[in-house]
């Protein structure tokens, strides 16, 4: 953005989002801080959870798969990631939904589909969008599709549920429960979109939504994974950083 003969967005990156050191240039991280970053760095192909080193399915998915055939999350939700989610999130933090954005945009590349897929934002119900003002998910899709060139499909929430939150792995199941109106889907690839994934409850109930509507392939991108050791954390939406 170009105000007068000021780069707007070259002043944000004067400052390291994480520490208000110097960022390095056309960054929005100083090194150190930049390196610290929760990345997900070997995961199970079919969930995204966090393990020692990239193989096959992790155990959970062994014994009961999601009905998500690939999840991809490049970041854990943690440390800087969490703040700045719930600063975007909560708090209406543009310069945080920015930021993250740019993070995901970096990882972009492992997301190639050679099958024409479109991207499915998991959506909120129009009593939550009102409540924050805006729709962090509908914002970061809306790049996601473009960066990547692929269409934007629009789902619906059918009722307002209580928070996910605040419930537990069976609570989450039934609060999500036929929730989700997609549109027809036949034959179609689709990479569901969401900013945190914990237990996978939500993005599988769309899953099943997709399929139900003749999806022939579900996978998921959401930018942050919760190992499942955090989830009672994430349930408290309690990063470790004060935002
Ligand atoms: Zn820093
Ligand atoms: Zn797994």
């Amino acid at each position: 953005m170009v105000w007068g003969r000021v780069d707007i967005t070259s002043l944000w990156a004067l400052r390291c989002q994480g520490c208000l050191a110097l960022a390095m240039p056309g960054k929005e991280w100083c090194r150190r801080c930049f390196e610290h970053l929760p990345v997900n760095h070997s995961a199970c192909p079919r969930c995204a959870h966090p393990l020692p080193a990239t193989s096959s399915s992790c155990g959970g998915c062994m014994k009961q798969p999601l009905p998500m055939d690939h999840v991809f999350s490049p970041f854990l939700y943690d440390e800087d990631i969490a703040w700045l989610i719930v600063r975007f999130k909560h708090h209406a933090d543009f310069r945080a939904g920015h930021n993250l954005f740019r993070l995901l945009e970096g990882h972009l590349y492992k997301v190639s589909d050679a099958d024409s897929p479109a991207l499915l934002p998991v959506p909120s119900h129009v009593s939550r969008c009102r409540e924050r003002g805006f729709d962090p998910v509908w914002w970061l899709a809306q790049r996601v599709a473009r960066r990547l060139a692929w269409p934007l499909l629009e789902a619906h929430k059918r009722r307002a549920t209580p928070r996910q939150q605040q419930l537990t792995r069976a609570g989450r199941v039934k609060n999500q429960r036929q929730v989700f109106e997609v549109p027809d889907m036949t034959g179609k690839t689709v990479w569901l979109f969401d900013d945190v994934m914990t237990t996978g409850t939500t993005l599988g109930s769309l899953a099943q939504a997709c399929r139900a509507r003749g999806a022939c392939r579900v996978n998921a991108l959401t930018l942050a994974r919760t190992p499942a050791s955090h989830e009672s954390a994430s349930m408290a939406a309690s990063p470790r950083r004060t935002p």
